[in-house]
């Protein structure tokens, strides 16, 4: 059984620039997913009511915080990234031991969020309208964006600093205010954003936090009426919910959600380049991100040859506790995500796939939620292991016979989040481009996302405008039109 150790982290509610503890007494032991005896935060399921104060309070310091000039608002984004950089290193400590990844890409994230949130304060100075001109004598016609007010920000546990960042940057940039829910198995990582916007000296009220279960405290905040926009990355299930709640209320949502990505590899001859890349965008986060590839669709007459390179890179990946710098891959996040892996291995085997690699719990390596890199060949594109989001370390390859074919499989998918799509031939990769269901396509690269670029999907992906570059800020503010005359 876990033992609660002095370091476990009591994680609190941050409402109106104070630290308080929930009056619930219902809480939650977060454990370390690579020692599971091993409590690394105590969680508190928090009460609606509490969600209400800290929805209240961002309110009212939007009053003031709407009306700050924006690149003032700007500086408190760009003292925030000194001050996660001065702390890196306990940052990247702690997100390896909540969330399991290796440190090497926990320290990949910081590096991300740091980029993405001085792309975000930047775009405090681009809040720029137009003019336009008019069709009477003597009116001048211009448009202005203008926040919108309270901001609720939700958010997964996969990547717990820099998906909640890519949310609440913008949102601080563009003068809205901010109720923030992390996940609850990562709230710790949570509480962190909030203590270094705390030491950036953000004034309080501006971003509050709210720790606790998303079917209660998350379902409040989507309803609550001063709650002007939200935005979630998570579940295509959850999504869901959140934007019926939110068409309800007639308010905008921008949802990140689940991916089924293809890699194809046609007529493309460095075959080892292709694989290497696929590996890394397979088994990064042990396949635990939304732009995890998860299906290879190939060429049948370099199938086997895909399949042999495979299974050979994959017997020397070291799995273990992230915290060592020799980890290719560390634990699955949770119990759940580890039986989530296991009945799929399970409907693979029943579904006729064969398995090239994997499919069990490693050898030499036990208390955590480990779980070996598994790829399946002789797949076939309508069998659930090709078609459902597994969300763990699990690649499968389907071979085809045209490349018109490795297009309809890419696109057989509810999913439309990124594609990558080897080939060295000009005439296909245009076709990929035009064709791909996808909200973002990769020629002849993993799927590795860019600090500055818009982000999003298409399908049952994403709904509302894509995060980061120039398309966030339409989620973020409201347009006003002015029509002035002299
Ligand atoms: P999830 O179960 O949908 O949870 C996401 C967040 O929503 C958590 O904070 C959760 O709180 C909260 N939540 C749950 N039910 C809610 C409700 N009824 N109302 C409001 N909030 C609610 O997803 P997850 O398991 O954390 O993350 C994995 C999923 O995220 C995968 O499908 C993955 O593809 C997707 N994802 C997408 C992107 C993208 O950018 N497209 C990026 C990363 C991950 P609790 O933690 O308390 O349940």
């Amino acid at each position: 059984m876990a033992t609660i150790q002095q370091t476990a982290i009591q994680v609190k509610n941050y409402i109106g620039g104070q630290w308080v503890a929930s009056k619930s007494e219902d809480t939650i032991q977060r454990e370390n997913p690579a020692h599971t005896d091993e409590i690394v935060a105590i969680v508190t399921n928090s009460t609606q009511e509490e969600a209400i104060q800290a929805i209240e309070s961002a309110h009212e310091a939007f009053q003031s915080w709407s009306k700050m000039p924006a690149p003032k608002r700007a500086e408190y984004i760009f003292k925030f990234m000194d001050v996660l950089e001065q702390r890196r290193q306990e940052v990247a400590e702690l997100l390896t031991r909540e969330m399991g990844k290796p440190i090497r890409e926990a320290h990949g994230e910081i590096t991300k969020a740091i980029n993405e949130a001085r792309y975000s304060a930047g775009e405090a100075l681009r809040l720029t309208g137009e003019t336009l001109p008019s069709e009477r004598a003597g009116i001048q016609v211009r448009t202005i964006r203008v926040p919108k007010g309270v901001i609720a920000a939700i958010s997964p546990w996969n990547f717990p600093l820099v998906t909640p960042l890519r949310k609440i940057a913008p949102a601080l940039a563009a003068g809205n205010t901010v109720v923030f829910k992390p996940a609850t198995v990562t709230a710790s990582m949570g509480a962190k954003i909030i203590e270094l916007f705390e030491e950036a000296g953000l004034p309080a009220g501006v971003l509050n936090l709210i720790v606790g279960s998303g079917r209660s405290v998350g379902n409040t905040l989507v309803s609550h009426p001063l709650v002007k926009g939200v935005t979630f990355t998570g579940s295509t299930l959850v999504g869901t919910g959140i934007y019926k709640l939110a068409a309800e209320r007639l308010i905008e949502v921008q949802l990140e959600m689940g991916g089924k990505n293809a890699a194809i590899i046609y007529d493309y001859p460095d075959i080892s380049g292709a694989v290497d890349q696929i590996l890394s965008a397979a088994f990064a986060a042990s396949g635990q991100r939304c732009t995890s590839i998860s299906r290879i669709v190939v060429e049948r007459s370099i199938e086997s040859e895909v399949a042999q390179y495979l299974a050979d890179k994959l017997a020397s990946y070291v799995i273990g506790d992230g915290i060592s710098e020799n980890v290719n891959m560390g634990p699955l996040v949770s119990q759940d995500q580890l039986e989530t892996v296991e009945k799929y291995v399970k409907i693979g085997l029943e579904e006729g796939a064969t398995l090239l690699v994997g499919g069990k719990k490693p050898d030499g390596i036990a208390g955590g939620y480990y779980y070996e890199p598994t790829v399946f060949t002789n797949v076939k594109s309508d069998m659930r292991i090709a078609q459902e989001e597994i969300f763990g370390p699990v690649l499968v390859v389907i071979p085809v016979d045209s490349f018109e074919e490795a297009i309809q499989v890419a696109n057989h998918s509810e999913y439309g989040l990124a594609v990558s799509c080897f080939t060295h031939n000009m005439f296909y990769a245009e076709k990929a481009v035009e064709e791909i269901e996808t909200g973002m396509i990769h020629i002849n690269n993993g799927t590795i996302s860019e600090s500055h670029v818009p982000f999003g999907g298409l399908k049952n992906s994403a709904v509302g405008s894509y995060s980061i570059g120039s398309t966030g800020k339409d989620f973020l503010t409201a347009l006003k039109v002015v029509y002035a005359s002299s």
